[in-house]
C-alpha cells in the first residue's frame, strides 16, 4: 500500500519511521506529510510533539483528537515550490524555517472537503516543527466528478478510488 500522503513508497518506508520515532523528517515537506499520514491514522501524540513549543501551549492532545473526529483524510497534493526556505539571515538562506503549500483532502458525513493551506515550520530542538498556516480562499465542501482521475494521483477514476473510502 502507498503511503498516506500519496507518494510513491510504501508507509513503511515513507511517513510511518517519522511517527513511530525512528527517523527524523529532514525538511519541512517530509514533515508536513507524516503529519498529515498521522492525522490520517490518528496519531494525535504525533500531531501534538510536532507542533512549535509556543504553539503546544494551551493544546491537549485529547484536543487535537476531538477537532478531528468526523474527518477522514484520503489524499495529500504539495505543491511544487521553488525555494521553500525564507531569505530573511544575512547569508540569504534561513535553514530554520519553511514554507509549504498542499491541499488535503477527506470526507466528513459522506461529503468531500478541501482544505488548502500554506503552512509555515521552524527548526526546534533540532527538530522541524509545525507552526502555523494562511488557509486560502478555495477551502471547503467539494464536489468531485466520479469519472475523474482520483486526486490522490493514483491514475484510476476517482469513483474507482478514494472515493470508496467516504464514510
Ligand atoms: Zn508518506
Ligand atoms: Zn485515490
Amino acid at each position: 500500500m502507498c503511503c498516506y500522503c500519496c507518494s510513491s513508497l510504501p508507509f513503511k518506508e515513507c511517513c510511518e519511521p517519522f511517527i513511530k520515532g525512528d527517523k527524523k523528517p529532514n525538511s519541512a515537506e517530509q514533515l508536513m506529510r507524516s503529519r498529515f499520514s498521522a492525522y490520517a491514522t490518528e496519531q494525535y501524540q504525533y500531531i501534538f510533539d510536532t507542533y512549535t513549543n509556543e504553539k503546544q501551549q494551551g493544546m491537549s492532545v485529547e484536543d487535537l483528537a476531538q477537532s478531528a473526529q468526523g474527518a477522514t483524510w484520503f489524499a495529500l497534493n504539495v505543491h511544487p515550490s521553488h525555494d521553500t526556505s525564507s531569505t530573511t539571515s544575512a547569508s540569504g538562506v534561513d535553514n530554520n524555517s519553511a514554507t509549504v503549500e498542499f491541499t488535503a483532502y477527506y470526507f466528513e458525513r459522506k461529503s468531500m472537503y478541501q482544505l488548502h493551506e500554506t503552512s509555515n515550520f521552524k527548526v526546534e530542538d533540532g527538530r522541524w516543527r509545525y507552526h502555523d498556516g494562511t488557509l486560502h480562499d478555495d477551502c471547503g465542501k467539494i464536489k468531485y466528478g466520479r469519472n475523474l482521475p482520483c486526486v490522490c494521483g493514483s491514475n484510476k477514476k476517482f469513483k474507482q478510488c478514494c472515493a470508496t473510502k467516504a464514510r
